[in-house]
C-alpha cells in the first residue's frame, strides 16, 4: 500500500539533503504496517515504539514526526481536536478524505473527485499550489448508536479511545502469535 519502499526513499532523501537515520525508518516501518485506515498520534505512536523496546521520548517522537511530515513522508490530519495524526503520505491524486466516529474513534477512508476538484479550484482560482486538501467528516457510526452511546460530540474528545483499540489489537495480534508459535 505504500507508495515508497525504505531504498526509494532514501534516495529521495539524500536527494533533498535529508537523511533516513535508523530511528526514521523504524518509525517508517511502523506507518508501512498499519492497517489501512488507522492513523496514529504521538503519543499512539511513542507506546508502539516503547512496546517495541525502542528507547525515544515523546518529544523526540513529535519533533521526528513534524520532521517526515515536512519531509513529505507523512501526512498529517487534523482527526480529533488538540492533537494531530498521521499517515504515510501518497501523490495528490491518491488522497483520500476520513469519516470519523467521534464515540469510537472508527475512522473511514474515501476519496472523492468532486471534493478534490473544489480544492483545486479554489487553490488555483487564488494563485496558490495546492499541497494538500483533506476534508473530515464527524459523525456516530451505527455500532455506536446501537449500543446506545450518545449522538453528542463527547464533552473534550481528544480521541484517547484511540489508543485504548490500539493496545486491543496489539494484544490479539500477540495472542495469534502464541497460538501460532
Ligand atoms: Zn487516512
Ligand atoms: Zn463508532
Amino acid at each position: 500500500m505504500s507508495p515508497h519502499t525504505s531504498a526509494s526513499l532514501k534516495a529521495l532523501l539524500n536527494k533533498r539533503g535529508f537523511r533516513l537515520t535508523p530511528q526514521r525508518q523504524t518509525i517508517l516501518y511502523v506507518f508501512q504496517t498499519l492497517p489501512q485506515g488507522n492513523h496514529l498520534s504521538a503519543e499512539d505512536l511513542h507506546q508502539i515504539l516503547r512496546r517495541q523496546g525502542e528507547r525515544i521520548s515523546l518529544s523526540t517522537v513529535y519533533r521526528t514526526l513534524h520532521l517526515m511530515a515536512y519531509m513529505g513522508i507523512l501526512r498529517e490530519l487534523e482527526l480529533a481536536e488538540g492533537h494531530k495524526h498521521y499517515e504515510l503520505n501518497s501523490p495528490y491524486t491518491e488522497h483520500h478524505h476520513h469519516l470519523v466516529c467521534v464515540q469510537c474513534n472508527q475512522t473511514i477512508e474515501f476519496k472523492s473527485d468532486l471534493i478534490d476538484r473544489i480544492g483545486t479550484r479554489q487553490a488555483e482560482a487564488e494563485g496558490y499550489h495546492l499541497l494538500d486538501c483533506q476534508l473530515t467528516i464527524y459523525g456516530i457510526c451505527p455500532e455506536a448508536m446501537q449500543r446506545g452511546w450518545s449522538r453528542t460530540l463527547p464533552e473534550g474528545w481528544r480521541c484517547s479511545q484511540s489508543q485504548q483499540r490500539l493496545q486491543r489489537s496489539d494484544r490479539d495480534s500477540d495472542s495469534d502469535m502464541a497460538s501460532r508459535g
